[in-house]
């Protein structure tokens, strides 16, 4: 059989997937002529059947698996295992005796695919006999940044790995990361003494992720749009991240009230009582985690729905790696954040104390430039990270819903008039109060209510003066004074528009609301059939749902090991009721069809005898 159809055999047969996707291929026939390769792909992109295909292709070889994370190492042993792959782990966590047999196993060829600890590899290989290491078919280095001091994760296990090459120089080595500039690249390949490696870069663009911003809401207002778009998601799972501790616990508290199963998650609590979150939250025994940026690393938990940030993260990659925890598998999901003037002044606080004002400053800003978009945002995300995409991604809110330009002229004046009236003592917030004409006791106190603005702005709610304001700032009418109490002072700029010698136009306030998402199997990737038109059922995929999640608390594994969200919407739609029509849905392997297609094809027997 001609390489590429054993290759793909074997994907439909372990992983029931039809073809592979981008640079798969090119990556592993380049590994069978035996290249080396620094493979970047985006969180998801799949970057595992890159290393596990060459690993079960080789006869009675096997691929050994360099991975820091002892969590996610275990949770790709089990779902490897689901889908009838020999995989096995050495680490300490194992027992001497685990350990021997593990060897034994790779004597008699019986593994495909070995998975060790960066600490571990050096020493294991070196109690191997030849007869072992020479059925060594290739050496992959997951999160390959950690070889790097200019990497963000420097991890001094992985400089051992260097050796590998010069002892293996014909094993091919292969370098996988989701996070590497052109400085950590160069130097996974100076580290790794793989000079020649081939570099494989996808794109890092998420499609499936809708990318949204609601700007100008805060407080209460802001926890009803969450609420609202939490009730339109309910049986879903996200993650909302907040930037204080205290946040997140009244957060998810407040939600708790409303009846909205959550939890806080942040690195002050115990370490017992994180793992409990986190395992509810994989289990689906748990929806929402309000959480600091400490939740999401080494979870591997395949259908997050939604990402919110409820305050802007600091930079654009903060931001793009939280959000690159929804989505997994493919289906459609939703970020969202909320951007608002307060967020602004405590960021820019932090920036400005951090031990790199300059940079951190500047980074903020581009942040600051993608929340306040009038084009594409994935437009400006990618081009953050020097990938051309030309072209609008009709899947963000700019797209969705362009805003309307309108002469702002007489709005700006109103909001100049007040702060100048104020003798510019007065920061963004009172502004509003006075544009609004609301009687607080400290604009009383301060006669503020006497002056000639005091209302005229009540014809605009506090969110449109919120965004107006926000905009006005932006465009450079007026200057925050962060040593000063943040009172607003008028720009040059600002003057000429005070006085009518300059006009100004602003994007017309929206407010949001949120529409539920169309339905998953809508824009999923499914193959359609030649009778088309098939639709996915809900009410079946509901009741899959409900039997997926059983059948992994039978087993101890988490629910997406037993099948992706992906997979159900397939069955909901395809609605197989056979072996064999079970047998050719997305991601239904071998294993797992023999294992499962017995209470999946009865479920949807009674679903489909009950609706005749
Ligand atoms: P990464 O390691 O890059 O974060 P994974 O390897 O975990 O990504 O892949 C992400 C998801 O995509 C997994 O559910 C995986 O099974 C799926 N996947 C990978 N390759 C394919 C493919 N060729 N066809 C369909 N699904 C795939
Ligand atoms: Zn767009």
């Amino acid at each position: 059989m001609a390489r590429q159809e054993y290759a793909l055999m074997l994907l439909r047969s372990c992983y029931g997937y039809d073809s592979f996707r981008g640079q798969q291929w090119d990556i592993i026939s380049h590994t069978l002529d035996g290249g080396d390769s620094i493979v970047l792909m985006p969180t998801s992109g799949g970057k595992s059947l890159c290393y596990q295909i060459p690993g079960l292709m080789s006869e009675d070889g096997f691929a050994i698996v360099i991975s820091p994370l002892l969590a996610l190492m275990n949770d790709q042993i089990d779902a490897l295992q689901q889908n009838g792959v020999p995989a096995l782990a050495l680490n300490s966590e194992k027992t001497d005796n685990e350990n021997r047999q593990t060897v034994e196993l790779l004597m008699q060829g019986k593994v495909k695919l070995l998975y060790i600890s960066p600490e571990k590899l050096l020493s294991e290989i070196d109690r191997w006999s030849s007869s072992i290491t020479e059925k060594i078919c290739l050496f992959a280095v997951d999160e390959a940044h950690c070889i790097s001091q200019w990497g963000h994760d420097f991890r001094p296990e992985y400089t051992q790995l260097g050796a590998l090459k010069q002892r293996f120089p014909e094993v091919p080595v292969m370098a996988l990361t989701a996070t590497a500039d052109r400085i950590t690249r160069d130097d996974i390949a100076k580290q790794l003494h793989i000079p020649d490696a081939k570099l494989f870069i996808s794109s890092f663009d998420r499609p499936n992720i809708s990318l949204n911003v609601v700007q100008g809401s805060t407080g209460r207002q802001k926890f009803r749009q969450i609420v609202q778009f939490i009730n339109l998601h309910r049986n879903e799972s996200g993650i909302i991240y907040c930037l204080r501790r205290k946040d997140t616990e009244k957060m998810a508290t407040e939600l708790t009230r409303l009846g909205i199963q959550a939890e806080p998650f942040h690195a002050g609590m115990s370490v017992s009582e994180k793992q409990r979150i986190q395992r509810a939250f994989v289990n689906d025994d748990l929806k929402v985690v309000c959480a600091t940026i400490a939740f999401g690393m080494g979870i591997d938990k395949s259908n997050v729905r939604y990402v919110i940030h409820s305050n802007m993260p600091r930079n654009i990659e903060s931001y793009y790696q939280e959000i690159g925890r929804a989505g997994r598998d493919g289906l459609p999901a939703d970020a969202l954040l909320f951007y608002n003037y307060g967020d602004m002044v405590t960021l820019q606080q932090f920036a400005l104390q951090s031990g790199q004002a300059q940079v951190n400053m500047d980074k903020l800003r581009r942040m600051q430039q993608f929340a306040e978009s009038g084009v594409c945002r994935r437009r400006i995300l990618l081009n953050y990270f020097n990938e051309r995409y030309d072209h609008d991604c009709h899947n963000c809110d700019v797209c969705d819903n362009p805003p309307e330009r309108f002469d702002g002229t007489r709005l700006a004046q109103m909001a100049l008039s007040a702060i100048k009236r104020t003798d510019e003592q007065v920061a963004m917030y009172t502004v509003t109060d006075i544009l609004r004409g609301w009687r607080k006791a400290d604009i009383a106190e301060k006669g503020y209510d006497r002056l000639k603005t005091f209302g005229v702005g009540r014809d605009f709610t506090m969110a449109e003066w919120n965004a107006y304001l926000l905009q006005m700032l932006q465009m450079g009418l007026f200057d925050v004074a962060y040593d000063e109490n943040n009172h607003l002072k008028i720009t040059e700029y600002g003057t000429e528009v005070l006085y009518g010698r300059q006009q100004i136009q602003l994007n017309r306030f929206e407010r949001r609301d949120f529409s539920a998402r169309k339905p998953a199997a809508a824009q999923a990737e499914l193959p359609i059939t030649p009778t088309g038109e098939k639709q996915m059922d809900s009410a079946l995929f509901e009741k899959l749902r409900d039997l997926r999640k059983a059948l992994a608390k039978a087993s101890h594994i988490a629910p997406y090991m037993v099948f992706s969200d992906k997979s159900l919407t397939a069955m909901a739609t395809e609605k197989p009721t056979t072996q064999a029509e079970f047998g050719i849905v997305y991601g239904v392997g071998q294993a797992k069809c023999e294992k499962y297609w017995r209470p999946f094809t009865a479920a949807i027997r009674e679903h489909l005898e009950k609706r005749k």
